[in-house]
Parts: C-alpha cells; sequence; structure tokens
C-alpha cells in the first residue's frame, strides 16, 4: 500500500483523467515527482519553475494543509492520503487552467444567454463547468437546486441521498414524476438532471450521510449545499465544512418561512455552529414530515441557495457570507440579519474544542431521518411493539390504552379507533390524566415522537409503556390501507 494522491476535478485533464493515483513516496516532494514524471501535463500547475509549490495550490495531508507542516519535505508513509486543492471559487483561478477549458459549439448555443451577461460571460461558464457542487439531500430543497445547477452548466453534481420517493414528495420535488414512486430519488434525479443537461457529469451517494463518511464524500467539492431537513445532518454538513474548508450553503424551510445563507467562505464567515451552537431540544422543532411546509417554499428557498452556489462558483456579486435571509411566504416579506463570527466557536474558531466529527445523533437527541421500518416479526425490545403485534392483540379482543401524540392537524387525517389524543407538546401538563399502573401503547405518524412520549412516561414513573414502531404509517402500510397514510 502506498499513497494516494487525490486528484481535484479541475486538474484531473492533466492527470489521464484519474481521480486516485497511488505512489510509494517518502515525503511530498517525492510524491510529486513521481506523479508528475507520469504526468507531466499537471507539473505547471502545481510548481513553479524553481520547483516551489504554486501559491494558487494547496496540498493537504490528511486534514492539515502541508504549508502548516514541513512543506514539499512533510513526511509519508504508508496509507496516507494527499488532497490537491487549487484555489477556484472567487474567480483566483490560474489562468492556464482557464484556458484549458473549452466550450464546444453546442455548450455555447446552450449557454448564451449567461454568455451575453457582462459580469458572466464565458469566463464564467467555463468556471461553472470546472466547478463541483456537493447536494445534500435531493428533495424539497434539492430539487430546484439540482435542476438549475445542471441547466446552469455546473460541471459535476454529486448528490448524497438514500430515500425512495414517495407520493408526499410530489407535492414540492420537483425532481420526479407520479411514476418514480417507489425508485430511488438518486438514479431518479440523475436521469432527470441528465435530461436537462447531458453535459453534467454527476456522482451518486446512495447512503444516509455519516460521521465515518462525510470528509470521504466532501472532499475535493468546491461547494457543499445543504438541503437537509434535520438537525444531526445539519450540524454533520457544517463541521466537515469547517473541517475542510468548504463553504456551505444552507437553506432550511418550516411551513411558510425559509432561511438561507453562505456559511465558512473564508475565515472571518460565521458558520452554522456561530449563529447556532447547540440544537433546540428534540421534540421542539418539528420536521417537515411532522410540521408540513408550503409545496411552493422550497422552490423558491432552493432557488436562492441555487444563486449563491453559482455566485460563489463564479466569484461575481456579493455572497450571503455573515447574512441570514429570512423569508415569509405569508407576508411575502424578505428580512436580513447579520451574522458574525463567534470568536469562540467551537468547530471555525482558532481553538475548537470539536476537532473530528462526533456522533451527530446523540449530540442531537434524534435520529437523522424520519423513516422507522416496522420489525417484520418482533419487536426489537420490550418497550417497543410491532403493529402486526398490536393487531393480533386487538384481534384477540385486548384494548389495551393506545395514546396518540400526534398534532390534532394529524389526528384530523386519521387516527386508530379508541385511541385517546395528547399531543407531545401537552404531555407534560397532561401526562396526570393517563393511569400510571395501566399498559399503554404510544403512537404517532413514524414512531419517532412517540418514542419520546414514552420515555417522558416512563420518566414519570409509568410502569407499561410501548412505543408502536413504524406509527401510523406502518399501520396504514401493513395492516390497514383504509387508514390514509400521509
Ligand atoms: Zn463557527
Amino acid at each position: 500500500m502506498g499513497t494516494k494522491i487525490l486528484i481535484p476535478t479541475a486538474l484531473r485533464q492533466y492527470a489521464g483523467g484519474q481521480e486516485i493515483v497511488e505512489v510509494n513516496a517518502t515525503d511530498v516532494s517525492d510524491a510529486l515527482q513521481q506523479l508528475t514524471s507520469t504526468y507531466p501535463d499537471l507539473k505547471k500547475n502545481l510548481l513553479s519553475d524553481e520547483g516551489s509549490l504554486r501559491s494558487f495550490i494547496n496540498i493537504y495531508k490528511g486534514e492539515d494543509n502541508i504549508r502548516d507542516l514541513s512543506n514539499l519535505q512533510t513526511q509519508i508513509s504508508d496509507g496516507d492520503e494527499l488532497l490537491i486543492v487549487p484555489s477556484i471559487a472567487g474567480g483566483s483561478m490560474a489562468s492556464d487552467i482557464m484556458d484549458e477549458i473549452t466550450l464546444s459549439n453546442d455548450e455555447i448555443h446552450r449557454y448564451s444567454r449567461h454568455l451575453l451577461i457582462p459580469e458572466f460571460g464565458i469566463e464564467g461558464q467555463k468556471k461553472l463547468k470546472q466547478s463541483s457542487v456537493l447536494m445534500i439531500g435531493a428533495g424539497g430543497l434539492g430539487s430546484p437546486l439540482a435542476m438549475y445547477l445542471a441547466a446552469a452548466g455546473v460541471g459535476k453534481i454529486g448528490i448524497v441521498e438514500y430515500d425512495t420517493i414517495d407520493t408526499s414528495n410530489l407535492q414540492r420535488q420537483l425532481l420526479y414524476r407520479t411514476e418514480d414512486v417507489g425508485k430511488a430519488k438518486a438514479d431518479v434525479a440523475k436521469s432527470s438532471i441528465h435530461g436537462i443537461n447531458p453535459f453534467v457529469d454527476v456522482e451518486l451517494y446512495n447512503t444516509p450521510l455519516t460521521s465515518e463518511n462525510a470528509l470521504d464524500i466532501f472532499r475535493g467539492y468546491d461547494v457543499v449545499v445543504d438541503g437537509t431537513d434535520n438537525f444531526p445532518t445539519r450540524y454533520l454538513v457544517n463541521d466537515a465544512c469547517v473541517m475542510l474548508g468548504i463553504p456551505n450553503v444552507y437553506g432550511s424551510i418550516f411551513r411558510f418561512e425559509g432561511q438561507v445563507s453562505v456559511f465558512n467562505l473564508d475565515q472571518d464567515c460565521a458558520c452554522y455552529r456561530c449563529l447556532y451552537p447547540e440544537p433546540p431540544p428534540p421534540g421542539l422543532v418539528p420536521s417537515c414530515a411532522e410540521g408540513g411546509v408550503l409545496g411552493v417554499l422550497p422552490g423558491i428557498i432552493g432557488s436562492l441557495q441555487a444563486i449563491e452556489t453559482i455566485k460563489l462558483l463564479t466569484g461575481i456579486g456579493e455572497s450571503l457570507k455573515n447574512r441570514l435571509v429570512i423569508f415569509d411566504a405569508l407576508k411575502m416579506k424578505f428580512k436580513e440579519l447579520k451574522l458574525k463570527k463567534n470568536r469562540d466557536c467551537v468547530v471555525c474558531s482558532d481553538h475548537p474544542t470539536i476537532t473530528e466529527l462526533i456522533d451527530y445523533e446523540q449530540f442531537c437527541g434524534m435520529p437523522s431521518h424520519d423513516r422507522m421500518e416496522p420489525a417484520e416479526s418482533d419487536a426489537q425490545s420490550p418497550d417497543e411493539i410491532t403493529v402486526f403485534e398490536l393487531k393480533k392483540r386487538l384481534d384477540n379482543g385486548e384494548h389495551p390504552f393506545i395514546l396518540d401524540v400526534r398534532l390534532n392537524e394529524e389526528y384530523e387525517i386519521c387516527k386508530l379507533d379508541g385511541a385517546t389524543l395528547i399531543p407531545i407538546h401537552d404531555l407534560p401538563l397532561r401526562y396526570q390524566e393517563l393511569d400510571p399502573n395501566r399498559e399503554i401503547i404510544a403512537l404517532c405518524k413514524v414512531g419517532a415522537r412517540s418514542a419520546k412520549a414514552a420515555d417522558f412516561l416512563k420518566e414519570k414513573g409509568f410502569k407499561d409503556v410501548k412505543n408502536l414502531v413504524g406509527g401510523i404509517n406502518a399501520w396504514s402500510e401493513f395492516i390497514d390501507p383504509e387508514v390514509p397514510y400521509y
């Protein structure tokens, strides 16, 4: 096993299209020597005539810039990874690289409305072509993002998404059509993107984003766009971007309101944690799956993220660095708040206390997804019950106390016969209405909120509380399709 050199998209054309080149070297200088003797065209992009590292190139050994170590003399050993990071965003891209990028006549025709804008022009279009954007999530925000970034001519779009398309997505996720229900979002997103623009290179990561895989997935991308719908992933995305020095275009939506900003653009730029050092307590802020969202809203917020991304990649305009835009669709008002980098931020300050990715589900006290699959036969623990077991017990004439902890609006959509509604937010005030000695089966939409409710009741001394795994949606899916799935 030798040392892997990771070649960024912009330089791959000089390295035979290779993403990774493996060498056996003792220091960085030796590694570059071997790399450039195999691919001589790379040499002028990496090293000056005197043999020093060119100023617009950074090389990272693991997470450290070699300029902070012993520069080209930095020792390397088997298993080390070297990452070449050319400066691109902000228009400081090396002109000799830019000269090499060309637009075909087809591309010139396709992008002609860009080329006519003086601030944008051929130069801007070439920058887009050699740039790469990683989208976290291909849902409500990801749909307009993917479509506009693809149409605009971003060279490479990476998509982290492992969900499948559900009918309830179609109200806002315009990448998908009715006939796509049940298919993997990532696959359909890729074919939608290619339908819009076949010149885009699409890289799919059909896997949940975790602390274990995030840095490997993010590394090498010019911009990361956060289109997640949950706090654990949002903090994970932020921290990984800070650790790798990648700008993070943030967007979030809830019901009629959305937020957009640009985090971690440079040393003076706030990150998400500067704004929100810690997540809200579990259950306080419901997700879109729990709280709902107006279908057009992610179209607007995702489009704003797409504009910010294109500005960063081409170096035009003023970014949303240190500014948070809040959009209220009901009042049709945009508000702008100033953000400031927190000089004591736990992750992006000069003295961070978080220097590697942590367990974000534990940090946020919630899972990073709202899909809870019911076990086929038995529940996982004595504190859980599956829809199959509940059905069997009801069929046997048993009458367990069923506690529904969803919102009133959800209860109006569908309910189980005989269930008692106490929304989870009211539970701390109303739990005394319940009999602590009776068996209680708690349910919600997918089983996450009811698990919290069950924990709460057990803390209050309730003897036998079980969580219905998969919630009422599992009941609809596996037991009674007459109950609407939402
Ligand atoms: Zn910060």
